[in-house]
């Protein structure tokens, strides 16, 4: 009569490895008191998400923030759905967010001491721990066909029966060792399950770091855990890779945690500590008032090169990200106004738990927060590698006169309220349009905003003389003057009190007159800072604008 260990040896001949010997190779790490092992584990199926990135970078975050090792793992175990080369693109996605794993797969080899991190190189990793479990009569070869489970799952659908492969329901789980050896020898195709002990009249209790306890219906299924392509399953790769690779924090979706109990259960049989786990909350938005999940199909905001593509910078994505992730981001940012979110305590506990929203405004409203903390030197070389690809216009622009685009971002850069006008690149052109004369005269025909209450002749006699008084190369206080002067002269009130008092007796207030001039020079009430406009513009291609402004 066969035992386990001839079964065993029947199965994986070429396995002489055990598990002792993989605990061996892959020991405890070294590392200082609470630093914390994460990682990231995609499937390498397509584009950067949106979600994968936000889950990228809080295991990043939590890792680094302790001291400790954040790992990359590809798992492209369903083959069917790999899509060649888009593991690479996503490392070099990643890398652009400044998220580089300290260990893990790169396009150009594995780094770290826990590898392969790539889980179709790691077959024989998976087979030695199973053959460890069919030796120890808690795994078995399972030659149900899909017809035999389709049966299965139609009786049960018929009898109102739990679905699934277990108990009485797992076939072949009580096949002797005799019995397997026989069906294998004769050719008969087969997967590997695990034999579970779980009672799903049970409940099984974990602590999860976000959502503290949860307990959750036991698992009793029998899970495939080697596919018949000699692959594992998710489940198992799960529970053997952050074994070995020695992680101590698993954050994933949320959409694992009702697979959980397997996992602990897989643990359990293997007698290995089982792994913290964060799960993190999805990303929702809001459509018609109702919050759903970004959609793939839905919604461009749910691939990260919508965002590049869109020319919002990186960092303020990376910003926006960590206000979703911890409730008490925003409040941080009022203190720490550099935005530099490696200065910022990640927690567990603050990260919100019914679905994180995702709002444009909001991100808008970090990225302008972000690049108006920067000037010309980190903004033009980012908005230049952007426009390149991205926007012509900008892009030649930028090329015939950088020094000149320098200026422009730099304007009202050194106040104490820097400007804050850019969310994204894609808004410098737009925004700076002006500087540009073609482009003046383009948008100056469409006609300019004067106030209404001024007449053409009015305002034309007005600009007139400005560009004769107005003093030019001087600083701003004195240019000022000169500009309250000219107003006083053309029947403006020189301050708001004086105007207020008495507005019959004014044609308006020196801010009125100083918007004429605005208006004539950059054709918008709403530019930057006009004393610096006037600079950058120049004398001569001043004294032009304000002549030819009326028609
Ligand atoms: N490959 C799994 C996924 O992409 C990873 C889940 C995990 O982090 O364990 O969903």
């Amino acid at each position: 009569m066969a035992d386990y260990n001839d079964l065993a040896e029947l199965m994986f001949p070429d396995i002489t490895k055990t598990v002792e010997d993989l605990e061996n190779e892959y020991p405890a790490r070294n590392l200082p008191e609470g630093a914390q092992v994460t990682r990231f584990a995609p499937s390498p199926t397509g584009f950067l998400h949106t979600g994968s990135l936000f889950t990228a970078l809080v295991g990043y975050k939590y890792a680094k923030q302790s001291g400790g090792v954040y790992m990359f793992r590809l798992e492209d175990t369903d083959t069917k759905r790999t899509i060649a080369g888009s593991a690479d693109d996503l490392i070099v996605q990643l890398a652009n967010f400044g998220i580089v794993a300290d260990e893990g797969y790169f396009p150009e080899g594995d780094k770290g001491a826990y590898g392969p991190y790539q889980q179709s190189k790691r077959r024989d990793i998976y087979r030695t721990v199973i053959k460890h479990l069919v030796q120890e009569g808690k795994a078995y070869a399972d030659f149900c066909t899909p017809e035999d489970l389709e049966k299965i799952r139609a009786y049960q659908e018929a009898n109102k029966i739990l679905p699934g492969y277990y108990g009485e329901f797992a076939r072949d789980r009580n096949l002797t060792p005799d019995e397997q050896i026989e069906r294998i020898k004769a050719g008969m195709p087969y997967v590997v399950r695990y034999k579970s002990n779980g009672d799903h009249n049970r409940k099984v209790a974990f602590t999860d770091a976000i959502r503290g306890k949860i307990e959750i219906q036991e698992n009793d299924v029998d899970v495939v855990i080697l596919k018949g392509d000699g692959l594992p399953t998710y489940h198992f790769a799960h529970v053997v890779d952050d074994h070995f690779m020695r992680t101590t924090v698993v954050s994933r979706g949320e959409e694992w945690i009702p697979s959980t109990p397997i996992h602990l259960d897989l643990f359990r049989a293997l007698g290995w500590k089982p792994t913290k786990y964060a799960h993190l909350p999805v990303i929702m938005k809001l459509d018609n008032g109702n919050k759903r999940k970004l959609s793939k199909r839905k919604d461009p905001e749910a691939a990260v090169s919508f965002f590049i593509e869109s020319g919002y910078p990186a960092r303020g994505l990376l910003v926006y990200l960590m206000n979703i992730a911890n409730s008490n981001f925003e409040d941080w940012t009022m203190q720490s106004k550099d935005y530099d979110i490696s200065h910022f305590q990640f927690t567990w506990n603050k990260m919100s738990l019914d679905g994180a929203l995702f709002d444009i405004d909001k991100l808008a409203y970090f990225c302008r927060e972000v690049l108006g903390k920067e000037h010309a030197d980190t903004i033009l070389p980012a908005a230049t590698a952007w426009a390149k690809e991205y926007d012509e216009k900008l892009y030649s622009k930028i090329e015939k006169n950088p020094e000149y685009l320098a200026r422009i971002i730099n304007i009202d850069k050194d106040k104490p309220n820097p400007r804050k006008d850019f969310a994204k690149y894609s808004d410098i052109e737009p925004i700076t349009r002006f500087f540009f004369d073609e482009d003046y005269v383009e948008i100056e025909k469409a006609g300019l905003p004067f106030n209404e209450k001024f007449d053409k002749e009015f305002i034309n006699d007005f600009l007139k003389k400005a560009a004769e008084e107005m003093l030019y190369g001087v600083d701003e206080p004195t240019w000022f003057n000169s500009v309250k002067e000219l107003a006083q002269k053309n029947g403006f009130a020189t301050n708001n009190k004086e105007y207020k008092a008495n507005p019959e007796a004014y044609k308006g207030n020196v801010a009125d007159a100083a918007e004429l001039i605005r208006i004539a020079l950059t054709c918008s009430k709403n530019s930057p800072n006009l004393h610096e406009v006037i600079d950058i513009l120049g004398k001569d291609r001043v004294v032009e604008r304000l002549l030819t402004a009326v028609k």
